[in-house]
């Protein structure tokens, strides 16, 4: 590995108000394929593919890197055909900084059936759902690991904290993530108390095997290694996890000065509390190891990440949204199949930067959503994935020129959106 792994360049100022202290900086994370200037925004390539669009148009869109998930690529095709064809970035054509999730999400949420709001919402799913005991459940948590059923063919399989090494090394993204377990927000604390312990023992696990695997595949790239923090809404427990990865050796083996390269803040993270959790965490871990909050992407919550300490974020919503023709904009988000576009002969906003917005009309994306036609989804996913990804480096460029507070009101502003989601 040459050069540090992440270096802070400039601090975010203080809010106009003084109400509260902030974190945020921005900073240059170097990897074997590049460097990710930060804060920035990571679109989700799930299978090894940002859905219905191309890798060089993602590299246009301004995209710096890409992730995966360890999960689906495991199951299909399998690690050891991503290997084969060079690891994850050479298998997907895409020659920039690659990220790839642990597998730790997936299995406790696709593998019992749900989506992914499970770890984020509520509302009717009882925690017994999740954790329990039942004979439909697709996943099995025991400190050992994980056993949980394809979602593909229901056959059965492990993830344990090795495995998801071994599975996450044959992928060979720069930047991966320790074995965790993410809880949910009805879990009890004491289950919550149980979990934080048991993936604590995992991270250590994970850097056991994690060196192993780079001493045994020394003629590879070095891959960085980001312990993931959980704890739910608690303070006491966020610290704690916090604390507990950042003591975990062998000391100075990590870019960051402790076994890990950097950190992940994962789990339940409820819109209200998400700066405050942020900035639990962050408090705790090392000012040089990057951040990176896992599953986020709405712009109000992208803001309070980034001014309490988040570097890099991920989130499928860009193109989840896309597909299904919810458009972002300048002004909030709008539906392009309702039939005021049948005739609107204009970009979706006419001061976005985008391939869509430079070639095409609403009136064309709204007849190929309602033919069905596949360019549809293209066209409307390089759209909302230049938004967030050019709205994140709006924040950077900010932060840098000392006029962050000024740019967040005018963005949010715009949206519609009240300050009042901050901390
Ligand atoms: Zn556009």
């Amino acid at each position: 590995m040459s050069g540090p792994g992440f270096v802070v360049e400039a601090r975010l100022t203080e809010p106009p108000d003084s109400s509260r202290p902030v974190l945020g900086r921005t900073g240059t994370w170097h990897t074997p394929h590049g460097l990710i200037r930060t804060p920035a925004f990571i679109p989700v390539g799930t299978k090894a593919t940002v859905k219905a669009v191309l890798p060089e148009m993602m590299a246009e869109l301004g995209a710096q890197a890409l992730l995966a998930n360890a999960y689906h690529l495991y199951l299909q095709p399998g690690a050891q055909i991503v290997e084969e064809a060079g690891g994850l970035g050479s298998f997907m054509n895409w020659s920039g900084p690659t990220f790839t999730d642990s597998g730790g999400f997936q299995v406790l949420s696709l593998g019992v059936g749900f989506k992914k709001v499970i770890a984020m919402e509520s509302a009717g799913v009882r925690h017994d759902d999740v954790v329990a005991a039942g004979k439909d459940r697709l996943a099995q948590v025991d400190d050992d690991g994980v056993t949980f059923k394809s979602h593909l063919d229901g056959s059965m399989h492990r993830f344990t904290p090795e495995v998801s090494m071994q599975v996450q090394h044959q992928l060979g993204a720069d930047i991966i993530f320790a074995f965790d377990e993410c809880t949910t927000l009805l879990n009890t604390r004491g289950y919550q108390e149980s979990s934080v312990a048991r993936t604590q023992d995992w991270a250590r696990r994970c850097l056991l095997e994690h060196a192993r695997l780079t001493a045994e595949r020394a003629q590879l790239p070095y891959q960085q290694l980001l312990g993931v923090v959980q704890g739910a809404q608690y303070e006491d427990l966020r610290r704690q996890s916090a604390r507990g990865l950042v003591s975990l050796g062998p000391e100075g083996q990590g870019l960051s000065g402790t076994g890990f390269d950097g950190f992940g803040i994962g789990g339940a993270l409820q819109k209200a509390e998400l700066g405050t959790i942020v900035r639990w965490v962050c408090e705790e871990l090392p000012d040089t190891a990057p951040r990176h909050l896992l599953g986020i992407g709405d712009p109000i919550d992208l803001f309070t990440g980034v001014e309490q300490g988040a570097d890099t974020f991920d989130c499928v919503a860009p193109t989840r949204n896309a597909r299904n023709a919810a458009i972002y904009t300048r002004h909030g988000r709008f539906n392009i199949t309702a039939s005021a576009n049948r005739r609107a002969f204009a970009p979706i906003d006419e001061e976005c930067g985008c391939y869509t917005c430079r070639h095409y009309t609403r009136a064309y994306l709204h007849h190929a959503f309602r033919a069905k036609e596949m360019i549809a989804a293209t066209l409307a996913s390089i759209h909302n994935e230049y938004c967030i990804v050019q709205l994140v480096e709006g924040m950077r460029l900010a932060i840098e020129a000392g006029t962050y507070w000024d740019y967040k009101e005018e963005v949010l502003g715009r949206m519609g959106l009240a300050l009042a989601g901050s901390p």
